[in-house]
């Protein structure tokens, strides 16, 4: 009797345990574990990965009498992606983070399940050592056809993927493109250094890449080197710590082109900074060139020395923008076709026009929709690419028709609903219209022509184009902006 009571006293403070766990410290713990897993599966198997698949999972319960840690994917095809392609990567590193031997896994119950051709599943799926497969198996040649590489590069090399030829030029990376190619024809006698900078995923790596494979295309003896900044930062400390200072400025010395990535990790790191000012100096005394990239212009980089701050704008510095939609269609298109896989406008548009914010996630979502068209069997449509990215996105999407949402795009302007759909053309009128064909695309799975269509114009071409400048002007114009996201939070409310 005492015993058993001994046991429902234990059993209850675990109960408590766990749902203290969960509820009042849980969300913050599981947030900040979740956070420390992706960074390291980011380093071990690269940022493409925890893009494409990991970045819509959600960890949201875990319970440590059973050792159970509980996900939630945003769909099927997500799910089984991940149990099939990474879940030793799981099993390594949660059992370490959550300091148990082995942890298990659970796959909640997926919240829409929208993809009913995949293969029948239990509605928590359990994963257990026997099904591991490691991210290794993730390679060319797979039913991706190339578009995944889990393994980081080693340092130092330069990836041959990353050409010009396979960049596409747009208002938003001209100059940087057009400065990279220049110094190709001459390097370290035209804009030296040349600096780029941009957003993280916008094609600064790329740009690097590239300029390096043209200069050693060209100049087949020049000794190229591209580094990251936080590499350079480890070199650095390894050298000082096994007396190799020597070796390292003579590795250094001896280079014709250096291309340094993130520079801006170079921050508050005095003595690296020191090491790395000289190098500088003297390789652009003898005319060599030296390309940057970094996340954010000369100035607006804190913790870096003035002197070798004033040095990173010598010479010419590139800004690297948000593409536009005509841009994202093309890179798409591109992408695709460097894959050998066709997409029509109207799925690149789709793809394209959702809330995206670089070009890195533009093509994870390509490579979910090939993924699940090559596993499926079926044809890249448009219907498969909403079965596919539909119910990813943080909004719920729900059964909303054209007419509500220009019902509220009314609020917002001067005009009645039959004046939004005649054909009267004032700017203000125009751009209410816009908006509205705008936000149908966003947050309806309706196609190019049925907007159109209740707009009683004939062509989708005219929805396309508003697509494209109200995703555009919501980039530029802050009021604007703010005034489309209160009527997408009115209309998805
Ligand atoms: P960043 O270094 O700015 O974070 P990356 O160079 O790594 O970004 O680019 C992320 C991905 O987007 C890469 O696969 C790259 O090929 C692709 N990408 C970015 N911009 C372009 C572009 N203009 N044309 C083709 N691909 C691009
Ligand atoms: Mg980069």
């Amino acid at each position: 009797m005492g015993q058993s009571v001994a046991c429902e006293k234990k059993e209850r403070n675990l109960l408590e345990k766990d749902n203290r766990f969960n509820n009042r410290l849980g969300g913050i713990l599981l947030q900040t574990i979740w956070g420390q897993f992706l960074q390291i599966v980011k380093e071990e198997a690269g940022s493409r990965v925890v893009e494409t698949w990991l970045k819509a999972v959600r960890m949201h319960h875990w319970d440590p009498q059973e050792q159970i840690i509980y996900l939630q994917a945003p769909n099927q095809f997500v799910k089984q992606w991940i149990c099939s392609h990474y879940m030793e990567l799981f099993h390594v590193h949660l059992s370490r983070l959550f300091n148990v031997d082995r942890i298990k896994v659970v796959f909640d119950k997926v919240s829409e399940q929208t993809i009913s051709a995949q293969p029948s599943t239990a509605n928590a799926l359990m994963i257990t050592g026997a099904v591991a497969p490691t991210f290794a198996q993730n390679k060319p040649g797979s039913s991706e056809k190339g578009l995944v590489r889990a393994r980081r590069r080693p340092s130092g090399r330069i990836n041959t993927a990353y050409l010009f030829d396979t960049f596409v030029v747009g208002p938003s990376n001209s100059l940087a493109y057009a400065a990279a190619k220049a110094i190709t024809q001459n390097p370290g006698r035209l804009y030296n250094p040349l600096f780029i900078y941009g957003g993280t995923g916008l094609g600064k790596t790329h740009l690097l890449h590239a300029i390096g494979n043209e200069i050693r295309r060209h100049h087949g003896s020049t000794m190229v080197l591209y580094q990251t900044a936080d590499r350079f930062v480890n070199e650095f400390i390894h050298a000082i710590r096994f007396d190799k200072i020597h070796k390292f400025q003579s590795k250094y010395k001896s280079i014709d082109v250096l291309l340094i990535d993130d520079i801006q990790f170079l921050a508050n790191k005095g003595q690296t900074q020191e090491a790395f000012f000289h190098i500088f100096n003297l390789l652009h005394d003898s005319h060599k060139q030296i390309v940057f990239t970094s996340d954010s212009m000369p100035k607006a980089i804190k913790g870096m020395a003035e002197r070798l701050r004033s040095r990173l704008e010598w010479g010419l510095v590139a800004d690297i923008l948000m593409p536009t939609l005509e841009t994202k269609m093309a890179i798409l298109k591109k992408k695709a076709e460097l894959n050998n896989e066709t997409i029509s406008d109207e799925v690149a548009c789709f793809i394209a026009s959702r809330a995206i914010s670089n070009i890195r996630e533009l093509e994870g979502a390509l490579i979910r929709v090939c993924a699940f068209a090559h596993l499926m069997d079926q044809p890249l449509s448009l219907e498969l690419a909403q079965k596919v990215l539909l119910n990813e996105s943080t909004h719920k999407k729900v059964a909303l028709t054209c007419e509500f949402i220009a019902k509220v795009v009314c609020k917002y302007y001067p005009y009645t609903l039959n004046e939004l759909r005649s054909s009267r053309r004032s700017k203000d009128i125009s751009c209410a219209r816009q908006a509205a064909m705008y936000l149908m695309k966003q947050l309806t799975d309706k196609s190019l022509n049925d907007i159109g269509h209740f707009f009683n114009r004939k062509d989708h071409s005219t929805v396309l184009h508003a697509v494209g400048k109200i995703h555009q002007l919501r980039q530029t114009d802050t009021d604007f902006n703010i005034k489309i996201k209160q009527m997408e939070q009115e209309i998805m409310r």
